[in-house]
């Protein structure tokens, strides 16, 4: 069976190129019958913080995820520290104790003459004395993953087949000198743990994933199958971080953007496939096709975000939203529903509509003057109960006859009177849920002023 997972580190909040990731390895699991884990990788103990923990599966419950497992990298120490072991006793590991600015001088040094800035392998041939003169002014020892050299070659699902010289690559630092492990190092050993069949991530992670593929075959683990995705930018060109509050998800969330448009369009943008929205996440998993991605990055477009999530809000069945117009406190069932969904631009807005329908002390504004005759006779031909959709038909044709208002003259007043709006929902349909009794009470009080 294929096993996905997505793999935030929890140091802030998702943003939409964090949905991007999630969607691709969700709906591909979703499609395959696979499994699809949530995996913590918070072993970045001074930036983890438990409330992007819990931000996290709010994101995913709200997208409509469920994965069907969750690890938490900091609980797996014991299986990396044995992992660790192992390597270390087949000569792959060493100590080095070179400090972040003793690094970042090297570097420069190297940039300045023209060298790749590569970690020179200076610890590897510290003599004991060396090392341990080093030890003795205090310094504590980060471990280095000795790579293997020559190239490293995968099919990759996006990009077709990639080759890197692992030449051309620092031996990364798996341990850091507090104990703690990196990523790059704990990934393998949980990718490798858990049986994860595939690996869709973004591009930034292509040389990442060459030192990936050495840390697996230096632990006698068969690798996942990789697939790097093109990343998404701001408006601006921007790459994405987690400073990106406009477009964290919570933000998308709390401004009404529906759930499923953002499913809709972390996965659709920047590929072959058309942005459009969808009415399901398995109508989604169906349009994606990780050939079909493009390989240049992909602007966000608020505005086009926006569109498709009223599209998207518009096309949903009611036993979609029942739930969230019930907790907004809109009553009405699938009928009022069909009513307003058309003229919505966000969820919210229906318990908006509900009031105006419904609230007995809703009071129209003013007439104009000129249109006051028009709803006089109006309030004085509203025919009796029951209404239903042909009442309006029927009380602004017996209207018409009696004042010849017609058309805009005749239907704008009505409107304005009856929900303080100059746009809105079909009055003919909206019109039974407001009933005689609060429509005799608007019209005559925007008579009176
Ligand atoms: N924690 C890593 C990240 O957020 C996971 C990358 C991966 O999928 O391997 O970038």
């Amino acid at each position: 069976m294929s096993t996905f997972r997505f793999a935030p580190s929890p140091t802030g909040r998702l943003h939409l190129g964090n949905a991007r990731t999630l969607l691709l390895n969700a709906l591909l699991a979703r499609r395959e019958g696979g499994r699809f884990l949530l995996r913590l990788d918070d072993t970045d103990r001074a930036r983890v913080r438990e409330e992007y923990v819990d931000a996290i599966r709010d994101d995913l419950a709200w997208l409509g995820l469920t994965p069907d497992g969750e690890a938490r990298q900091s609980e797996r120490s014991a299986l990396y520290e044995a992992a660790f072991e192992r390597l270390q006793a087949e000569g792959r590991l060493y100590p080095a104790y070179e400090t972040e600015a003793e690094l970042d001088r090297a570097r420069k040094l190297a940039r300045a003459s023209g060298r790749p800035p590569l970690y020179d392998r200076a610890a590897l041939r510290l003599t004991p004395e060396r090392r341990a003169s080093l030890e003795a002014e205090g310094r504590r020892p980060h471990w280095r993953f000795r790579l293997s050299g020559g190239r490293v070659a995968w099919e990759d699902g996006v990009r077709g087949r990639q080759e890197i010289d692992l030449g051309s690559l620092s031996d990364p630092v798996i341990r850091r000198d507090d104990g703690s492990f990196l990523y790059v190092f704990t990934s393998v050993v949980d990718d490798a743990d858990m049986g994860v069949t595939a690996v869709v991530r973004g591009e930034d992670h292509v040389a990442n994933t060459a030192v990936q593929l050495d840390l697996f075959a230096a632990l006698g683990a068969v690798p996942p199958a990789f697939a790097h995705h093109n990343l998404l930018t701001s408006a601006e060109g921007d790459g994405l971080s987690k400073r990106s509050g406009a477009l964290a998800l919570a933000t998308l969330r709390d401004e009404g953007v529906e759930a499923l448009a953002v499913a809709a369009y972390a996965t659709l943008i920047g590929s072959a496939e058309a942005v459009r929205p969808v009415a399901g996440l398995d109508e989604l998993s169906g349009l994606l096709d990780l050939r079909r991605l493009s390989r240049a990055p992909a602007r966000v477009d608020m505005a086009e975000l926006r569109a498709l999530s009223e599209k998207t809000l518009h096309a949903l069945p009611f036993a979609a939203v029942s739930p969230r117009l019930e907790a907004a406190g809109v009553g009405g069932g699938a009928a009022f529903w069909d009513v307003v969904r058309g003229n919505l631009t966000s969820l919210s807005e229906a318990a908006r509509w509900w009031a105006i329908a419904t609230d007995d002390g809703f009071a129209a504004p003013p007439a104009a003057p000129d249109d006051a005759p028009t709803l006089e006779q109006a309030a004085r031909l509203l025919p009796p109960a029951p209404w239903d959709e042909a009442t309006w038909k029927a009380w602004t044709g017996a209207v018409s006859a009696a004042t010849g208002a017609k058309g805009r003259a005749l239907f704008q007043p009505l409107r304005l009177a009856l929900t303080g709006a100059p746009h809105g929902p079909e009055l003919a349909r909206l019109l039974p849920f407001i009933g005689p009794a609060r429509a005799r009470r608007r019209l005559d009080k925007a008579v009176a002023g």
